[in-house]
C-alpha cells in the first residue's frame, strides 16, 4: 500500500512531470530501464502529443468564492484541458462542465487528449448547487514538447520467446483503473525473478493507448518474438476473477487460463485496453487480459471514487497468486513439433502401423493422425486435447512414444 500511496495523486497522464516521478518511484521497487520518446513522434497512424502542464484551475461564483479548485482534485479538470479565463454566465458555463448521475458524489474522470477543450468535472450534487448566476473561470495550462515515457523490466529466460506483461500508469487520483495493474505487475516481477525461467519476460509500464502504440512502431517489442501477452489492470476491487480471451480464441494462454478454477471466461472484443493495440491489424500478437471486475462493470470506473475506499489490497495479493498460476502453467508445457518436413511420416518405419491394411481406422489411429496433425510447433498437449476432445492423459502418451522414436520434439 505504501507505493500505492506515493503514486496515486501524481498527476499522472500522457506526458506529464510527475510521469518521470511516477517510473523513479517504481525504480525503486524494481530495476526499470526508461525510454524516452520526443513529442510529435509519428507511431503508425498517430503522433506522441505534448506534454500537460496544470498552474491553475479554479471555478470562482460571482463573489469570488471559490466552487472549483483543481489543487483539491485533478479530476477537476478535463485531462489535457486547455486555458481559458473569463467572467461567464452558468448557461455558458453548463457545455463545459461534466458530471455523472449514477454516482452523484463523485467527480468523473474526463480526457481530451486529442482535440482542444477546457472544461470542469464536478460531482452531480455539487452541480445542482449552481446558482444561476456569472462565474469566473481560470484554467492556466501549458503545453510543452517533452518525452513520453516507457519503463521497461526484463527477466531474461533461455528462450528468445517473449511474454510481454503491461500495465498502465495514466488515470491520476485513480487506482483500480491501472494503478493496481502497475503495482501487481512489481510484485510479479519480484516473483519471477526467483524462478528459473524458459521464456523472457519483458515489463511495461506507459500511458494506455499511446504507450502501446509507441512500444509497437519504435521496435520495442517485436510482435514476431511474442509469444503472448497479459494486460495487468482493475485488479483491487470485485470478486470474482474474470479473463478475457485473446482474438484467437484458443490459444495456448486462453486453455492454459481456461483451466485454472473460479475463472470466469470472457470473449474477445476490441474494446477495453491496450489488448486492442497488440491485437490490431498488423499486429497481432495474442493477448488476454487477467481481471477482476472489468472496467465496464463498475459504477466507481473513470471518476473520484476509484480510490482507496474501494480496492483491497488482499485483491491485488489474490490477483498475483492468478497471474503466477498462469504464467508457471504455460511454461510447464512445451510445444509439440513434428521433425519430418512435409508430407505425413512414413509410420511404417517406426513400427507405428498395422502391417497388413484394413478398411476403416481404430480410435488410436485417428488420435495418432490428429496429433501429427496439430504438432506443427504453436501447440501443446493441452490445446490439441481441447481440439480433439480427448484425454490429455492419453495424448500424453501417444506423445511419449511418437518422441521415444524420434518422431515429435
Ligand atoms: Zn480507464
Amino acid at each position: 500500500m505504501q507505493l500505492l500511496n506515493k503514486l496515486y495523486k501524481l498527476n499522472r497522464t500522457l506526458l506529464s512531470d510527475d510521469n518521470y516521478d511516477t517510473l523513479e518511484i517504481l525504480n525503486n521497487e524494481i530495476p526499470i530501464k526508461i525510454h524516452k520518446f520526443k513529442s510529435g513522434t509519428k507511431c503508425f497512424d498517430w503522433k506522441i502529443p505534448k506534454k500537460w502542464k496544470v498552474n491553475k484551475g479554479t471555478l470562482k461564483d460571482s463573489n469570488g468564492n471559490i466552487v472549483i479548485n483543481s489543487n483539491d482534485n485533478i479530476l477537476h479538470l478535463i485531462n489535457y484541458s486547455s486555458s481559458y479565463s473569463g467572467k461567464i454566465s452558468l448557461k455558458e458555463l453548463n457545455p463545459h462542465l461534466y458530471f455523472d448521475k449514477k454516482l452523484p458524489d463523485a467527480i468523473p474522470y474526463r480526457t481530451s487528449y486529442y482535440s482542444e477543450n477546457w472544461g470542469f468535472c464536478i460531482s452531480y450534487n455539487k452541480y445542482l448547487q449552481l446558482k444561476d448566476d456569472y462565474y469566473y473561470v481560470e484554467i492556466d495550462t501549458e503545453f510543452e514538447d517533452d518525452n513520453l515515457l516507457i519503463g521497461e523490466s526484463v527477466i531474461k529466460g533461455k528462450s528468445k520467446k517473449e511474454v510481454i506483461l503491461s500495465s498502465y500508469y495514466c488515470h491520476p487520483n485513480q487506482i483500480n483503473d491501472g494503478l493496481s495493474g502497475v503495482i501487481l505487475l512489481t510484485k510479479l516481477y519480484k516473483k519471477l525473478k526467483k524462478l528459473n525461467l524458459k521464456y523472457t519476460y519483458r515489463f511495461f509500464f506507459w500511458p494506455e493507448t499511446i504507450g502501446a502504440l509507441t512500444a509497437l512502431s519504435q521496435g520495442l517489442i517485436k510482435p514476431k518474438n511474442v509469444e503472448y501477452a497479459l494486460v495487468s489492470t482493475t485488479v483491487g476491487y470485485g470478486k470474482n476473477v474474470n479473463y478475457k480471451r485473446t482474438y484467437l480464441g484458443n490459444h495456448s494462454i486462453d486453455n492454459i487460463v481456461e483451466d485454472i478454477d473460479d475463472i470466469n471466461i470472457l470473449d474477445y472484443k476490441p474494446t477495453g485496453s491496450d489488448e486492442r493495440q497488440f491485437s490490431s491489424n498488423g499486429i497481432r500478437i495474442p493477448t488476454g487480459v487477467l481481471t477482476l471486475t472489468p472496467y465496464e462493470k463498475y459504477n466507481e470506473y473513470h471518476t473520484s471514487a476509484d480510490n482507496l475506499n474501494l480496492i483491497c489490497k488482499n485483491n491485488i495479493n489474490k490477483m498475483l497468486d492468478f497471474y503466477i498460476k498462469t504464467v508457471v502453467s504455460y511454461e510447464e508445457y512445451s510445444k509439440c513439433k513434428i521433425v519430418t518436413s512435409g508430407g505425413e511420416p512414413f509410420l511404417t518405419k517406426y513400427n507405428l502401423y498395422r502391417t497388413v491394411s484394413v478398411p476403416g481406422h481404430s480410435d488410436d489411429d485417428l488420435i495418432r493422425n490428429w496429433i501429427l496433425h496439430y504438432s506443427d510447433g504453436t501447440k501443446n498437449i493441452k490445446d490439441i486435447s481441447k481440439l480433439i476432445n480427448v484425454d490429455e492423459s492419453i495424448i500424453s502418451k501417444f506423445i511419449e512414444n511418437f518422441k521415444s522414436k524420434g518422431l515429435l520434439v
